[in-house]
């Protein structure tokens, strides 16, 4: 019986933590959904937290972002797309361009690679 209840807060938490990665389009830290998982589960810990969110990772339900600044981000959106960065403002915008097939092409071209897929990070600023 405790085990069971020690397992629904468990998934309550790791729902809760999904929950909050979903609802942003900030590609947030693992600080940042502490803090909003705290206002509706104040006794979650931030090891909870980073245990959770690298576990919907590993599953795919969310997905990793390390840019340049070598900080790990989050993101909800786990439908295939490339970033835009802001240099001004460090905001980080979801891409969706069909650039993968033009660029794959290029590249196995000239390279004699095969790659499969790419990720591609733009940096400039927003007008
Ligand atoms: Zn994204």
């Amino acid at each position: 019986m405790k085990e069971k209840v020690v397992g629904q807060r468990y998934s309550r938490q790791r729902e809760e933590i999904l929950r909050v990665v979903r609802e942003t389009e900030s590609h947030p830290t693992a600080d940042w959904v502490y803090e909003q998982v705290r206002k509706t589960l104040p006794h979650v810990s931030l090891g909870t937290v980073y245990r959770n969110l690298n576990l919907l990772a590993d599953e795919g339900l969310v997905q990793r972002v390390i840019l340049d600044d070598g900080v790990v981000r989050f993101d909800g959106n786990t439908h295939h797309h490339h970033h835009f960065i802001c240099t001004k403002t460090g905001k980080i915008y979801d891409v969706a361009l069909p650039l993968d097939r033009e660029v794959l092409a290029q590249f196995n071209a000239q390279t004699g690679f095969k790659a499969t897929h790419i990720k591609i990070e733009f940096y400039g600023e927003k007008e």
